[in-house]
């Protein structure tokens, strides 16, 4: 252990949408420097848990700081999601945590990293001098609206309509969160007020790409082109920098071996992978409708079906859940899973050839980076603003009109398998999303962001010691 060399802590707060970026950044980080990830137990999914076990044993550079959360009452927060719940559990216990770290650590941490509770760490990390970064887990988009949203707040206190974010575009109020169309909602509470304590960070990562979201981006560096330093910032807001699209990590599990087994045996890009992300359950007639859409339109495809928000409650059989004979009718084409898979194999395998995708941001990098097309199905929260980035960059076609959280109505079997003939037949969509892939894959490779994210972590590290 060489103690000149920083000490980088990293405190993801709950879900894989945030394990999943944290853990990439955390492995790149680990080539050059020490580093500290917290783990906050027990975890909201077995999926988290799963990944933080297979994290530790095949990066033995990562390590692990376990933190055991208090009891927490949730009776005051009814029919809450229990991720959000997650989330105020550790804001309650920031200090806490902070402590743990401060005093348990094997020597002093010289930087943190956190994602979403930087209102209750921030002002910790201020008052004992430690530098402190957000590793933003949505789209620079989504980032946009973020800094901008307090402002439209301040000015529309009672109701929420479009939000026109001056200069850059308008998020369109069917578009936002649900919960942010009312100002009193406590996610829009903690949403403000951590959007306003990030300005206090030392920089904010993206897991993103210039050449993806390249007004985004502009738009939050407080310059039009891309042609300045990638660093600087806007006199308001802290360093914003597009680390990805961030590698994967290689951990020893794989995927249901079925899966890659039967993908071996189909034509390339002949099928349709189809997955909702790892916490958006989806109605029980909403799948039944999306089985018969996926049979009617004679696709290929693999199938990740999720009933429950968090995977311990999903007890689904799968062929009482699809209708009589569904399964069986389907079974020379389609594989339909309940079980975890490890999406990143699929999307990268050459059978693989769209993507119907719910659009949390980590999925929508992932299939940038294999240059797979997307139908664009947003379900909730900051899915519709990364669809539109899907829809914008080339990387695949989003139905607005295709209900979402709190709207009445299901998607037809009908449609839904029009849209699947007219994306899996569309050459020029292929093209497009391929052109996609090539530049993430050298963004990846060229590693700008990175260096840029391990420079402006390092440097000040190395100062303090
Ligand atoms: N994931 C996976 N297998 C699954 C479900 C999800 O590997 O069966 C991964 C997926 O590749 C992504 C992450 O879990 O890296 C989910 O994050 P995302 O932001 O796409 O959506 P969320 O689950 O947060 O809604
Ligand atoms: N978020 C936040 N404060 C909250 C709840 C969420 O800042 O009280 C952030 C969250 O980290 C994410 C965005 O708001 O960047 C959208 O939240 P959502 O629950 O839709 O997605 P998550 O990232 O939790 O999967």
């Amino acid at each position: 252990m060489d103690p000149r060399r920083p000490h980088v802590a990293l405190l993801p707060s709950a879900g894989m949408g945030h394990l999943t970026p944290f853990s990439r950044l955390a492995a790149s980080l680990s080539e050059h420097c020490h580093v500290t990830m917290l783990s906050i137990l027990p975890t909201v999914s077995a999926a988290e848990s799963r990944h933080y076990t297979d994290l530790f044993s095949s990066y033995p550079n990562i390590h692990p700081l376990h933190f055991q959360l208090p009891p927490f009452d949730s009776s005051a927060y009814p029919d809450a999601d229990p991720f959000f719940l997650r989330w105020t559990c550790i804001r309650d216990s920031a200090s806490d945590i902070f402590n743990h770290l401060l005093t348990t650590s094997r020597f002093p941490i010289s930087a943190l990293v956190i994602d979403s509770i930087a209102g209750a760490i921030l002002p910790l990390t201020k008052s004992s001098g430690m530098p402190c970064y957000v590793l933003f887990t949505s789209s620079a988009a989504m980032l946009s609206f973020f800094k901008y949203f307090p402002t439209y707040r301040d000015s529309n206190p009672v109701s929420t309509g479009d939000v026109e974010i001056p200069g850059l575009r308008t998020v369109p109020v069917a578009s936002l969160p649900r919960p942010l169309h009312d100002p009193s909602h406590l996610f829009t509470q903690s949403l403000v007020q951590n959007a306003r304590s990030m300005v206090e960070s030392d920089g904010i990562i993206v897991n993103t790409f210039e050449s993806f979201e390249p007004d985004s981006l502009a738009w939050l560096r407080g310059r039009q082109s891309q042609s300045q330093s990638q660093s600087q910032s806007q006199p308001d807001f802290p360093p914003v920098i597009a680390v990805g699209p961030l590698k994967p990590v290689k951990i020893s599990i794989s995927t249901v071996p079925t899966v890659l087994t039967w993908l071996d045996q189909q034509p390339e890009k002949s099928v349709v992978y189809i997955s909702f992300g790892s916490r958006t359950g989806m109605p029980k007639e909403q799948i039944r409708e999306l089985g018969l859409g996926l049979e009617a339109s004679g696709c290929r495809f693999v199938w990740v079906i999720k009933t429950s928000v968090v995977d311990t409650e999903d007890q689904t059989e799968l062929g009482e859940l699809l209708g009589e004979g569904f399964l069986q009718r389907v079974k020379n084409r389609g594989l339909v899973t309940n079980k975890w898979v490890e999406q990143e194999e699929v999307l990268r395998h050459k059978a693989v050839g769209g993507f119907v995708s719910h659009c949390g941001w980590n999925s929508v990098t992932e299939a940038a980076m294999h240059g797979v097309r997307v139908l664009a199905w947003p379900r909730l929260g900051d899915q519709r603003i990364n669809a539109d980035v899907v829809a914008r960059s080339g990387l695949g076609v989003w139905p607005e009109d295709w209900s979402w959280e709190g709207e009445e109505g299901i998607v037809s079997a009908t449609e839904i398998s029009r849209k699947l003939k007219e994306m899996m037949a569309d050459e020029s969509l292929l093209e497009m999303a391929q052109k996609v892939g090539e530049a993430a894959r050298s963004a990846a490779m060229l590693g700008k962001g990175l260096a840029e994210t391990k420079q402006i972590i390092y440097i000040p590290a190395k100062a303090k010691q």
